[in-house]
């Protein structure tokens, strides 16, 4: 029986040429064949470098077809390399079926790691880094994007979106209409000519994009949640009810009125000994 190939992811350039490892370029030579994203974008990058593959398309709209196809070679023991038209395959683009169906398989996979936009943007922007969500690109759907910045809203990770030019004032509105006024970092253009950090807040920058047209590649990095505000919030709910009500919603779920107390007093942020004199003092 032949032994399969290996599918290589292989990570290119954001941007700029020579932000490929040695490693990329060794593998990008010597496999059989390259499945891009976009062929073009790929032909001038091997070119740039003097490779001489030969190339595939794989994107969005011939993944199914394309991927079989990919996956007889490899299991004729072809090495495959996947690119996609910048950065690392599989993160916002098909390479993540591509690495599903060759697993399905039983074929090796592997990723010869560099650039990401997300990371670049993420470690440039000044927010946190140390926990972080990546969100891609925001459902078109309407209600799907709705319910999807509604879940957003309370996320305490820095949260990291990827948004095309002619439509990045129509997110950066319905951001601000559901999470209200928070920091955010427009990274464009990461490592090209015109790179350009913007370090602002949504309603700025709603003015500054209002009034300026958004060109190139963008990057959305924006803070997360402010964890203090949302159990201040969560707390103020209560306000409104008295002790014993409260006490009463949980002693009609049927906790006792021991336990009862210790959930109101969590909701509250209150010790229990403060809950139990209240009650006893009315
Ligand atoms: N696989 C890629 C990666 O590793 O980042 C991302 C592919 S996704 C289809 C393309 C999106 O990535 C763009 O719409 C943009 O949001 C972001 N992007 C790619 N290159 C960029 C750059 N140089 N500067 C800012 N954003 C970039």
């Amino acid at each position: 029986m032949n032994k399969t190939g290996t599918l290589f992811l292989v990570a290119t350039p954001i941007g700029n040429l020579e932000d490929i490892t040695l490693r990329a370029l060794k593998v990008l030579k010597e496999v059989d064949i390259i499945a891009a994203e976009d062929t073009r974008q790929t032909l001038k990058l091997l070119n740039h470098f003097d490779i001489k593959a030969s190339l595939t398309s794989y994107y969005e709209h011939n993944k199914v077809e394309k991927g079989n196809y990919i996956i007889q070679l490899l299991l004729e023991g072809k090495n495959v390399a996947v690119v996609s038209d910048a950065g690392s395959p599989g993160i916002s683009d098909p390479g993540e079926d591509l690495v599903k169906l060759a697993i399905e398989n039983g074929i090796d996979v592997t990723m010869i790691p560099g650039p990401v936009a997300a990371i670049t943007g993420l470690v440039i922007s000044g927010l946190p880094t140390g926990r972080f969500v990546f969100e891609g690109f925001l459902p078109m759907n309407k209600r799907q994007r709705r319910e999807r910045i509604e879940a957003l809203k309370d996320e305490v990770r820095t949260i990291i979106l990827y948004e095309a030019p002619h439509k990045l004032i129509y997110t950066l509105n319905d951001l601000y209409k559901v999470i209200g006024d928070r920091r955010i970092v427009i990274a464009r253009e990461l490592t090209k000519k015109f790179e350009q950090v913007v370090r602002c807040t949504l309603s700025e920058a709603i003015s500054l994009y209002t009034n300026e047209a958004p060109k190139g590649e963008f990057v959305l990095i924006l803070e997360g949640a402010d964890k203090e505000e949302l159990i201040d919030a969560e707390r103020k709910k209560w306000d409104n009810i008295s002790l014993e009500e409260h006490v009463a919603i949980y002693m009609d779920q049927g906790y006792d009125k021991k336990e009862s107390i210790k959930r109101v007093a969590e909701d509250r942020g209150v010790s229990k000994r403060d809950v139990y004199n209240k009650l006893m003092l009315k």
